[in-house]
């Protein structure tokens, strides 16, 4: 298949990115800048773990004021959860992936969605996920499918995944809300990371991961 996969950078795209890949299937990277704090980071990681793989990487950026929060504002306060809010982000980067795989003649997107039971952002659960690509289903002239093949993951199980795939992917993927090589330590995406304990995963565990895997 011939896949637009939407990359972020992090351990959760760059993991479903590579997947995809050492499944046969043609796929091509596709990331945004949208005016983040970590962009330089995360560009340079998309960028390095796609050269390593193979992959060719798409980029697109977003001229929009996107406010105060943290996430795109270096100056406001990372401690306070409330500026860690980027409303409708996944919602814009959907859009614009799927616009550009509508345009370009790629047969699915994929997005590295994972079952999120703290549900912070609303855009990056699968009811969300599941309603906008019945969306698409009828607002597209040239059909393009909506995959999100973690969907039924756990966070630590995809982690545990990418540690099947490439250690490094854990290691050196830039997982940070903010632009310090290695991670700030206090965001929730650096301390989701730091929760992670790599031990020896055995190959039953794997296999019922692989078999959850939803494409
Ligand atoms: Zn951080």
């Amino acid at each position: 298949m011939k896949i637009l996969s939407l990359l972020g950078g992090g351990i959760d795209s760059t993991t479903l990115t590579i997947w995809l890949k050492t499944q046969g299937h043609d796929v091509t990277a596709f990331w945004v800048n949208y005016g983040q704090v970590a962009a330089r980071n995360e560009y340079d990681s998309c960028s390095e773990f796609c050269s390593s793989a193979g992959i060719d990487l798409e980029t697109a950026s977003l001229m929009m004021d996107m406010g105060s929060s943290s996430i795109v504002n270096s100056e406001t306060d990372k401690n306070d959860r409330t500026k860690n809010v980027l409303d409708g982000r996944n919602a814009i980067l959907l859009s614009m992936g799927t616009s550009f795989a509508a345009n370009h003649g790629f047969e699915a997107v994929a997005i590295g969605y994972h079952h999120e039971p703290d549900k912070v952002f609303p855009d990056a659960c699968i009811p969300f996920f599941d309603q906008y690509s019945k969306l698409m289903e009828v607002g597209l002239v040239n059909p393009v499918k909506l995959i999100a093949p973690f969907r039924n993951l756990l966070r630590y199980e995809l982690f545990m995944l990418a540690d099947s795939i490439d250690t490094s992917i854990v290691d050196h993927t830039h997982t940070c809300y903010d632009n310090i090589i290695g991670g700030c330590g206090k965001c929730s995406h650096c301390i989701q990371k730091a929760s992670y304990v790599r031990s020896v995963t055995l190959e039953s565990v794997l296999k019922s991961i692989r078999s959850r895997i939803d494409l």
